[in-house]
């Protein structure tokens, strides 16, 4: 049986001494008030929920899968999903990071992501259906009419009502353009919708009363591509004039998905047969509407994946302090037992290390670009918050595509440590290794996410924005240079800074020839970006825990590790880059160079 335990530990020193939170919310006007202790308290009780509640039914949830209704078109969730929902809205917890003026309590995006990355460790099946309300919430307060805000915000706020987001269609996932569903307008401002989406995350459950569906379609004139895409507000029941769910909408569950992982959670086909709808935003600009809710979740499946990482190193960690097998080539460490414990062995810690070191990396990475959006949201200088803007802007497609990757490596490295053990289901290892494959895929495939890194935020500002990064980078392994013990970080961290920065070069010369060159390196090139992303921050760490030690200031052991881990970091999981700047550099001619006829 696998067990969790929220690293609360390392969830605070990241938050505390890694990005002081404390000194950046002090500035943002509506967290003034907000002190450690109070972060500190929520984190407890959301660990507490994700532990007691959550985490038990996982495996229950994997093993049940969600149940379609043919004859009604009704989604039933697991058992024990519902009472969970039940419970997470009874606590508040939807409304944590929302606005007070729809019922929010107004705390910190970056608070909100501590919390997610606990839920997904615990059960990301469960973990997404509240985590769509969330980006639909997003989406409607930045683009909805004050009268789609005043009905739909304070519901999604509490919970009382989940969300969704309905791209996809059978011909259409990563071209949303080719997009076919219609919209009709109607004579009292509505819209008759009709088209069919697929795989629509929790499209269809019992657990809430109602459902909001934000649906991309295209009005009758509209141009071809996707200029010609429009976003709508599709409720499950159209709710009457008090706001009650009413009528029942024409957007059916026509069946469900059976697939690899995340059993738990309803992957819908969802049918519209003029269901009614109303336009969020403005006609044709439904796709930059919807990338609010787009980039919400592309950082919310970051969070799933290093949920992931976390609670299956844990678990590798456990059965290898435990697990008896063979003696350690330098002599026996545990004479008094037929063998020695697994862990005695080099790569079984290499395996562990690995999945430790991208939780940690992952974790200091991914609460740092929540801090920035909390920065871009309620900085007071324009000028800052457009900075901020410009970062997450930068490093989401990281977030999504390199944690989700690390994801499905340390899974798969944590299930290695338990042999054929994790092969078989018992201990639970084989599902986080299949609930971990979809986060490669959905939110923009992580191909998708490279081109969108190196196409659109790197070249297409002739690397501004990386630069603006590479001045932080450069400016923290400067002020290191007087310090020994951190020169083992900082010559890696300014090698790799000085490669990227030529590396972004060449691809961009090439890239102005032959367009191919960029979806050629795109893949390797953010994989690059991503290390070089968790060597600055395990730099940072680093420097932390040498402050740390040498100063004697307790809780030795943390430290300890906290150093061991960068180090294993920088000298077994970095140099991949060598390797990926080789590929990077390698061109698109050995890709393209046969004929589609001859694959
Ligand atoms: C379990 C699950 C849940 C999902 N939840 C939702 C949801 O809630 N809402 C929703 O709308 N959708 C959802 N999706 C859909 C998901 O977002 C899409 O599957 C994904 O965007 C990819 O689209 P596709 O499957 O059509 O693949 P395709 O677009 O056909 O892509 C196939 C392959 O070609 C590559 N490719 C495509 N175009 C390019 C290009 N231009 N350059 C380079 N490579 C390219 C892709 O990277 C991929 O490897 C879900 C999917 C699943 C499986």
């Amino acid at each position: 049986m696998p067990g969790y335990q929220a690293p609360l530990r390392d969830i605070r020193f990241v938050l505390h001494e890694l990005l002081e939170v404390g000194r950046e919310l002090a500035q943002l006007p509506p967290h003034l008030e907000l002190d450690d202790a109070t972060l500190d308290q929520v984190l407890d009780e959301g660990a507490r929920f994700a532990s007691d509640v959550l985490f038990p039914l996982n495996r229950s949830g994997d093993r049940e899968g969600c149940r379609f209704d043919p004859a009604t078109g009704d989604v039933a969730a697991p058992g024990g999903f519902r009472h969970a929902y039940r419970l997470f809205v009874d606590a508040g917890w939807p409304s944590l990071a929302c606005d007070p003026a729809f019922g929010g309590q107004g705390l910190p995006m970056v608070l909100n992501n501590a919390l997610y990355e606990m839920l997904n460790s615990a059960n990301q099946a469960w973990t997404m259906y509240p985590g769509l309300s969330h980006g639909a919430y997003e989406c409607l307060s930045a683009h909805g009419t004050p009268a789609q805000k005043a009905l739909y915000l304070p519901r999604l706020v509490s919970g009382e009502w989940t969300g969704t987001m309905c791209l996809t269609e059978p011909h259409c996932g990563t071209d949303l353009g080719l997009l076919k569903t219609r919209a009709v307008p109607q004579a009292d401002g509505s819209y008759k919708l009709s088209g069919s989406k697929i795989f629509i995350s929790a499209g269809e459950h019992d657990l809430a009363a109602n459902i909001v569906h934000l649906v991309l379609a295209r009005l009758p004139d509209a141009p071809a591509g996707t200029k010609g895409i429009s976003l709508f507000v599709v409720p499950k029941f159209v709710p009457d004039s008090d706001g009650h769910p009413g009528l029942r909408n024409a957007i059916r569950c026509g069946a469900i998905e059976h697939k690899m992982g995340i059993h738990g959670n309803a992957t819908c086909q969802m049918n519209l047969d003029d269901a009614t709808g109303w336009l969020v935003g403005e006609p044709d600009r439904g796709l930059s509407a919807m990338f609010v809710m787009m980039n919400a979740a592309r950082l919310g499946v970051g969070m799933q994946s290093l949920g992931l990482t976390e609670v299956a190193y844990q678990n590798a960690a456990a059965y290898a302090r435990e697990r008896i097998q063979g003696r350690s080539l330098t002599g026996a460490k545990a004479a008094d037992r037929p063998a020695d414990p697994i862990i005695v062995h080099p790569d079984v810690r290499r395996m562990l290390l690995t999945a430790r070191a991208y939780a940690e990396g992952g974790r200091a990475f991914s609460f740092h670009v929540a801090l920035m959006i909390d920065r871009e949201l309620n900085h007071t200088d324009p000028a800052v918050r457009q900075a901020a803007s410009d970062e997450v802007a930068l490093l989401t497609p990281i977030v999504k595509a390199f944690l989700t990757d690390n994801a499905w490596i340390a899974c798969s490295e944590a299930l290695q440590v338990f042999g054929g053990h994790g092969y078989i289901a018992d201990w639970g290892m084989e599902q986080y290794l299949r609930d971990a494959r979809i986060n490669m895929i959905y939110e923009g495939t992580n191909t998708i996410q490279s081109l969108d890194l190196l196409a659109r935020k790197v070249l297409m500002d002739n690397g501004a924005r990386m630069m603006r990064f590479g001045a932080k980078v450069r400016a923290f392994a400067e002020a290191q240079r007087g310090d020994p013990a951190m020169a083992v970080f900082i010559e890696p961290l300014t090698d790799l800074t000085d490669k990227l920065s030529k590396l972004t070069m060449e691809i961009g010369m090439k890239a102005q020839q032959n367009r191919d060159e960029a979806g050629a390196a795109a893949v390797p090139y953010l994989r690059v970006a991503g290390h070089w992303m968790f060597a600055y921050f395990f730099a940072r760490m680093a420097k932390i825990a040498i402050n740390r030690i040498d100063r004697n200031a307790g809780d030795d052991d943390f430290y300890t590790a906290k150093l061991a881990v960068a180090r294993f970091y920088f000298a077994r999981l970095l140099p991949e880059t060598a390797m990926l700047i080789r590929q990077a550099r390698s061109g698109a001619g050995c890709l393209m160079a046969m004929d589609a006829s001859m694959f």
